[in-house]
């Protein structure tokens, strides 16, 4: 059964509620949450004050109505503050929050045709393009907050990750938009109507596998393409004819550059995880890849942070009144069924105990287990001395072939081999399913990265453990790390304390730096090649 989770902990979601709230209020237009009161004061706005006859004040000469205007101005004002309604340039800005725990912003997002959908019914979308919901029982939270805005041809904003069903989020309006306009006119298959960036090759291929299938009864056609491997079959599938492309940045802007894609017609741009994109170097692509599709387009922007850089992206793409949708996953709180045992030792006693683990953990050896690394290199000696082992084991990291890699992926996925060693780039992003352990081999960079890896398991209120390998040159992480295990209520072993519980910086770890001031001078991010860099 497909679950819908995501992984960070309760502490985190408090922290990522109080930034999106600290944030609304931050960089962008005036942001206000309405109410129902605020609703009636907006309406009774629209009256014409009194004083205004026909748009003309009446002057009436005497300063003691003018004081008392001026008075009546200022309290009047007074309570608009109070009560959050500002006028900022004749754009107001709303807020909701839902049950669900989902943050909506934007202009007129209280109009009723934005309703949330309750049932996919609602949504009076065809059966064909309901088809593949069919299994679900209702729209997920970030699919019920989308879908009217995206369907109504609204800019879009969605701060949510994988696991929270966003594929369907924007695939489904992505198919609605394509077959509005193939009544149209018919559409030239060569030239998509629609593109889907994605930052890694796997993300890009289950991005295509679900579109595909998604797309079958109405015949929308996706072609998939990214670096790694040949291009000869990407440009034939590209030849044969598309509806939409889904594509890793670099191999995209190869193919545009070669003639063999062309996108002026693509009209609704999908940005997926837009933060690690460009945390990965592939801004100038980004770049040059959205200027070459059509100027009357819409775009959808998905991230799991919204930094600076992201935030600019947008303003330069985007009409200038985006809807924001921040989900708050409740199965938030499935990581408080993550188990977290940290373990501090020395780097040469790691594959003894790594063995030692999977005796444990692993002993069905049908369970699903994910081991975690942080280099290439890394996950090709620890695959291969398990392998000497006896172990069954595979690996996604940028040392192998993408089929490999691919193929590594589909029978961790299907069980046949149920054990797999992978980085945090390779691994980001991919819907991996009911995770019963997590080994951290390596400790990650950030501690970020430890919440994404940690909550890969422990999904869906299933009970996971995650078991980390902690060693003396993590110790600047040290602190943070003792926040997550005291936040989620874990054991902190004592010689993890003796590394120290001090915390550099002061960021949530969810959104990052958001509203750090970067200066212009700052190093731009490089492209810099990771495991599951494209080629
Ligand atoms: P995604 O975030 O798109 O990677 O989706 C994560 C998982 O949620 C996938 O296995 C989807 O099949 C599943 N999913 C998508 N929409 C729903 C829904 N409305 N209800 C339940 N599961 C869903």
């Amino acid at each position: 059964m497909p679950t819908i989770s995501d992984g960070i902990t309760k502490a985190e979601k408090k922290s990522k509620n109080r930034d999106h709230k600290r944030k609304l209020e931050d960089p962008e237009p005036e942001l206000v949450v309405e109410s129902k009161k605020d609703k009636k004061k907006k309406k009774e706005k629209v009256e014409p004050p009194q004083e205004i006859v026909n748009g003309n004040e009446i002057l009436n000469g005497s300063d003691e109505l003018s004081e008392k205007k001026k008075k009546k101005k200022k309290k009047q004002k007074k309570e608009e503050e109070e009560e959050g309604i500002k006028n900022n340039g004749g754009e107001v800005e709303e807020v909701r929050e839902t049950e669900d725990n989902v943050v909506v912003s934007g202009k007129d997002i209280n109009d009723s045709k934005y309703k949330a959908l309750s049932s996919f019914s609602e949504s009076k979308l065809s059966e064909e393009l309901l088809e593949c919901c069919k299994n679900f029982s209702k729209p997920s939270p970030i699919q019920s907050n989308s879908w009217p805005f995206l369907l109504h041809g609204r800019d879009f904003i969605g701060i949510a990750k994988t696991g929270s069903g966003k594929t369907l989020a924007f695939g489904i309006p992505a198919m609605n938009h394509i077959l509005n306009k193939r009544k149209n006119k018919p559409t030239k298959k060569v030239t998509p109507l629609c593109l889907v960036l994605s930052p890694t090759r796997e993300l890009a291929q289950q991005i295509f596998d679900v579109l595909s299938e998604a797309g079958k009864p109405s015949g929308v056609r996706s072609v998939c393409v990214y670096g790694g491997t040949s291009k000869g079959p990407q440009i034939s599938a590209l030849k044969s004819g598309m509806d939409i492309v889904v594509g890793t940045p670099g191999r995209l802007k190869d193919l545009i550059e070669m003639g063999v894609c062309q996108l002026q017609e693509v009209s609704f741009v999908v940005l997926d995880e837009a933060d690690r994109m460009l945390d990965m170097g592939f801004e100038p692509e980004v770049r040059s890849i959205l200027s070459k599709t059509s100027s009357v387009r819409q775009v959808v922007m998905f991230s799991a942070t919204w930094p600076l850089a992201v935030n600019q992206l947008a303003q330069e793409f985007m009409d200038p009144n985006p809807v924001k949708v921040v989900v708050g996953s409740e199965d938030l709180a499935a990581n408080h069924d993550v188990m977290q045992i940290v373990e501090v030792l020395e780097d040469r006693a790691r594959d003894e105990r790594l063995v030692t683990l999977l005796e444990k953990y692993h002993k069905s050896r049908r369970n699903r287990v994910l081991v975690f690394v942080l280099y290439k290199k890394e996950a090709s000696r620890v695959e291969s001395m398990l392998q000497r082992r006896g172990w069954k084991v595979v690996s996604i990291s940028g040392d192998k072939q993408q089929r490999a890699r691919t193929e590594a992926l589909a029978l961790f996925k299907d069980g046949s081999s149920p054990l797999l060693i992978a980085t945090d780039v390779a691994a980001r992003g991919l819907d991996i399913p009911d995770v019963e352990v997590v080994i951290n081999y390596s400790f990650p960079l950030t501690t970020e990265d430890y919440v994404h890896r940690i909550g890969r398991t422990g999904r869906a209120g299933k009970k996971g453990v995650a078991h980390t390998f902690f060693m003396k040159e993590n110790k600047a992480l040290s602190g943070e790390l003792i926040n997550v295990l005291r936040e989620a209520g874990q054991n902190v072993p004592a010689n993890l304390l003796n590394f120290g519980t001090h915390v550099k910086k002061k960021e949530s770890k969810l959104y990052g730096a958001h509203f750090k001031e970067i200066s212009a001078d700052a190093p731009k991010a490089t492209k810099i090649t990771f495991d599951s860099d494209e080629d």
